[in-house]
């Protein structure tokens, strides 16, 4: 049987990363499988669901490089065919009308309360041959006696009493469906083999795999993957560092860095740490899915996304380098790639490179910048500033012997000179050779900014 699987995103907000681990595991999944990857939009809360939502996911997923194969299924334009499922079942005398009202239900919740038992809704409608009134929900038939077994490919077996469950909702007196009939219906029209998702749908799944059984439909296969939580074990948030995969975009992350971050946050093989995309493909596997919960490091991610980083060619960075940063032709900021890229951990760090070779002035000193021109002997940095500026040839190997000469003249360390020189011209304590930086800079621009400093 082809394996298709699915991503079925609500739109109420943008793509997590829980949610694009989920997508991940499904797309990689069907492609080892040599199966489809579909996406679902669950559009049908017409109050939360937002089209710049359903944007943003769609965004997150592409730049992710997960691409779904076929159109993407709305959910809300299945909504006739959830309903005819649910008259269906009504017809077969397998859901039943229930008439209850808020009040009636209040009702039976507070005998539960009273008697400290948990609520479960008490099923008085099964009965009623005759209609009561027009404004009913279908309920479906939960079985009254016996077991239900999940045999889930990661949790493993899980059983229920169907005794611990009610009649559930499956259309509203509006005559909608709710989720749990939706999900069902388009799953089996869509063919899917394998769902994938959080284990936070554990506790559907039962409701889901009752409907299925009624309706005779063969059950999918199930994988409940444990959810993802900040590293001090509470559920993943806004503290824990960005959370919308487009805010990691923001923060430019590589996706293959968050791609494979994330495939190694609850799957692994042996001991490899890295995967390329397709020997991602190849090795990926259920099996591999572990069942206790993960935590998210941001640590651990910054330095996947270095390690993606330092393989990159000069001219990979140039394409990934921010339209505002491309002022220079593409010689030139390949020069600047060059000289910044062996030390940088990160885009961010050759595109501030970039940044204060490109511009007239420094526009941000550090605080330990300021600090160390503030402390600069201004005698001493004066009597270098005069000697650089009548360097004829602006080359590395000249400005540095006359570095060296005036650290010699006033009996210093190279650092005592250099590092006040670099903070004034970087506005960092940290750059790559200052000779270099004050060569590929120009003369003009290098003796300004050392005369606005120590003038
Ligand atoms: N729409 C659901 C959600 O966003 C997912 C449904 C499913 O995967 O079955 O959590
Ligand atoms: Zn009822």
């Amino acid at each position: 049987m082809t394996v298709i699987t699915r991503f079925a995103p609500s739109p109420t907000g943008s793509l997590h990363l829980g949610g694009a681990r989920t997508a991940l595991f499904n797309w990689l999944y069907a492609k080892n499988q040599g199966g489809k990857f579909l996406l679902r939009i669950e559009d049908t809360d017409l109050l939360r669901s937002k089209n710049e939502h359903k944007e943003q996911i769609c965004d997150s997923l592409r730049w992710l490089n997960l691409h779904w194969d076929s159109d993407i299924v709305y959910q809300s334009k299945n909504v006739s065919e959830h309903v005819k499922i649910a008259n269906l079942l009504l017809d077969k005398g397998l859901a039943y009308k229930c008439y209850c009202s808020v009040e009636d239900l209040k009702k039976e919740k507070e005998a539960a309360l009273k008697k400290k038992i948990p609520y479960k809704y008490s099923g008085k409608c099964r009965n009623i041959k005759e209609p009561l009134s027009d404004k009913f929900v279908l309920r479906i038939k939960v079985p009254d006696t016996g077991l239900l077994k999940l045999q889930d490919r990661i949790q493993g077996s899980v059983t229920v009493d169907y005794n611990n469950l009610e009649d559930f909702i499956i259309l509203r007196s509006d005559n909608t469906p709710t989720y749990m009939l939706a999900v069902v219906v388009d799953d089996y029209v869509m063919n899917i083999s394998d769902i994938i998702r959080g284990d936070d749908h554990l506790t559907n799944t039962f409701k889901q795999i009752i409907i299925y059984n009624a309706l005779e439909w063969k059950v999918p296969k199930f994988s409940h993957i444990p959810l993802i939580y900040g590293s001090d074990g509470s559920k993943l948030s806004k503290r824990h560092g960005a959370q919308s995969v487009l805010e990691y975009r923001k923060e430019r992350f590589m996706p293959e860095a968050l791609n494979n971050y994330l495939l190694r946050l609850g799957w692994g093989h042996k001991d490899k740490e890295f995967f390329s995309v397709d020997e991602a493909i190849k090795l990926f596997n259920i099996e591999g899915i572990g069942k206790s919960p993960s935590k998210f490091d941001k640590i651990k991610l910054e330095s996947v996304n270095t390690y993606y980083f330092k393989r990159l060619k000069s001219e990979q960075v140039l394409n990934i380098l921010s339209p505002k940063h491309k002022q220079n032709d593409s010689k030139k900021l390949l020069a600047l790639i060059d000289l910044f890229k062996s030390r940088a951990e990160n885009i961010n760090d050759i595109e501030d490179g970039i940044s204060y070779m490109q511009s007239d002035n420094i526009d941000r000193y550090s605080d330990d910048a300021l600090k160390i021109i503030n402390s600069a002997d201004k005698k001493i940095m004066l009597d270098t500033i005069n000697e650089l500026e009548k360097i004829s040839l602006w080359q590395a190997t000249s400005i540095e012997e006359v570095i060296k000469s005036k650290v010699k003249k006033h009996n210093l360390k190279m650092f005592d000179i250099a590092a006040p020189i670099r903070a004034s011209i970087t506005g960092k304590t940290f750059s790559p050779s200052i000779f270099l930086v004050l060569e590929k800079l120009g003369k003009k621009v290098s003796i300004d900014r050392l005369k606005k400093n120590f003038d």
